[in-house]
């Protein structure tokens, strides 16, 4: 999947303390690496991307980034690890 970031942060809705939480929790997995393919970064942030032809109404997605993938400019596109599970930021249904 080939994604960009969003700007802006938005506290989660859904009763999680952060979007690594929510990540977490969704995934049944805990935070290890970055999702950007070549970063070899642990994760810091759960950071909202979207399909990189999508804008801002696009379904938003969590996915583990480094605090640097997280700064990475809106209008990149970068392409994430296969391994990587992204989450929608609406998906209440483990919370
Ligand atoms: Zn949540
Ligand atoms: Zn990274």
């Amino acid at each position: 999947m080939n994604v960009k970031n969003l700007t802006g942060y938005r506290p989660p809705t859904c009763g999680c303390k952060s979007y690594k939480e929510h990540w977490e929790k969704s995934t049944n997995s805990t935070f290890n690496k970055c999702a950007r393919k070549g970063c070899g970064n642990y994760a810091d942030v759960g950071g909202h991307v979207i399909n990189c032809h999508g804008n801002a109404s696009a379904v938003w997605y969590i996915v583990p980034l480094c605090n640097s993938c997280n700064s990475i400019p809106t209008d990149e596109c970068y392409e994430l690890n296969s391994w990587v599970v992204p989450v929608r930021v609406t998906d209440k249904s483990t919370c």
